[in-house]
């Protein structure tokens, strides 16, 4: 319903170009997609501010911790390995690490 709403703004607009379709967040959890991957995120626990922002960036929900002891880790059966916790955090606090296979 929703594609076919933007398609049919799209032609009023008559804007030329085809559609991608985004999953929702979090869709990994129906799908272990943990095996895919080619990098894991190491949370280092060093710098760590508690920010929460690794758990709200995840695109697949993955992430999870305490704000209160600054301790994060992720659900090693779902993260694919984007590196966005890592490319987020604001204090360089999460290696991305190869996955040897
Ligand atoms: S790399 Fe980080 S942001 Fe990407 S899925 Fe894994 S835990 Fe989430
Ligand atoms: S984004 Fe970085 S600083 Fe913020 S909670 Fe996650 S690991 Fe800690």
């Amino acid at each position: 319903m929703l594609l076919r709403l933007r398609t049919i703004i799209l032609k009023e607009r008559k804007l030329d170009f085809k559609l991608g379709i985004i999953a929702r967040p979090g869709s990994a959890l129906s799908n272990k997609t943990g095996s895919f991957r080619s990098e894991i995120p190491v949370f280092k626990l060093d710098k760590c501010t508690g920010c929460d922002l690794c758990i709200y960036y995840c695109p697949e929900g993955v992430v999870f911790g305490d704000k209160k002891t600054k301790t994060y880790s992720f659900d090693e059966d779902y993260c694919k390995g984007c590196g966005i916790c890592a490319e987020e955090c604001p204090v360089d606090d999460i290696d991305m690490l190869l996955v040897e296979k």
